[in-house]
């Protein structure tokens, strides 16, 4: 069986291990059979509104990733719209030059903001996918900076041409699944929370095998626990075979 991860963080300072961590954290995931990963930065590292300054640290930990795994890790760019379109464009021309494939936003602001335009324009431009934070944010009052799925479909409404790999199927639930159903350009990564029966299952119907993609969010999730997921759900094999990797390579163009 083959595996692609599309949601890890092997750098979390959390944890207090730095790049330490790292290589204990992707030689658990080799341990796992997983042969690739996507590793999106330690997002939070800063707390939610990064500086232009402390982005660059998070993304040079990602890049060196990269170098230090090479083959096994593609980065993603984590950026923040806030800072305005000059720092956004700035980071991504950094990000390309070293061979980051995606975009990755957490919980600076709304992916329905405004702000959201140069880093699409900049996704567009350079064949970058963006991987957006996401929650069902009916319980939870801080829509203001956390992006709900209706948020999600709301973006790639008005981006038809960027592919957004939308995070935490398992947080954005059945009303998730159905916010982004009409949106051809949204994936769905099968992170978040703890696994529920019938949620991968409902998304395979809703949504097609095709736009799920296995992400763990590793050390936050064990890779274990976000495997069983999908090797336990009741889908056919060539639907586990695009989940856990096909889609992710034909995405992101990996070999
Ligand atoms: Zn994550």
């Amino acid at each position: 069986m083959r595996i692609i991860d599309v949601h890890t963080h092997p750098i979390l300072r959390l944890d207090r291990r730095g790049r330490k961590g790292a290589a204990q954290l992707l030689a658990r995931a080799q341990a796992h059979g997983i042969e690739h990963v996507v590793a999106l930065g330690d997002v939070l590292a800063y707390g939610r509104s990064p500086t232009e300054a402390q982005l660059r640290k998070i993304n040079d930990d990602t890049a060196w990733l990269m170098r230090e795994h090479a083959g096994f890790v593609t980065g993603f760019c984590h950026l923040n719209p806030t800072l305005g379109a000059a720092a956004v464009r700035r980071e991504v021309a950094r990000g390309v030059a070293r061979g980051f494939r995606g975009l990755k936003l957490e919980i600076a602001n709304n992916a329905s903001d405004a702000c959201m335009q140069p880093l699409m324009e900049e996704a567009e431009q350079h064949g970058l996918v963006v991987l957006q934070h996401a929650w069902s944010m009916t319980k939870i009052r801080e829509r203001r900076f956390h992006t709900d799925p209706e948020d999600v479909a709301t973006l790639a409404r008005r981006f038809p041409r960027v592919q957004i790999i939308m995070a935490h199927l398992t947080g954005c639930g059945v009303r998730g699944v159905l916010a982004v159903k009409d949106c051809p350009n949204v994936f769905v990564d099968t992170s978040g929370a703890a696994p529920e029966a019938g949620v991968v299952e409902y998304a395979v119907a809703q949504l097609g095998a095709e736009r799920v993609l296995y992400g763990s969010d590793a050390p936050i999730r064990d890779f274990g626990v976000a495997l069983a997921r999908i090797t336990g759900a009741q889908i056919m094999a060539a639907a586990q075979r695009k989940i856990l990797s096909e889609n992710t390579r034909a995405l992101l163009r990996l070999p």
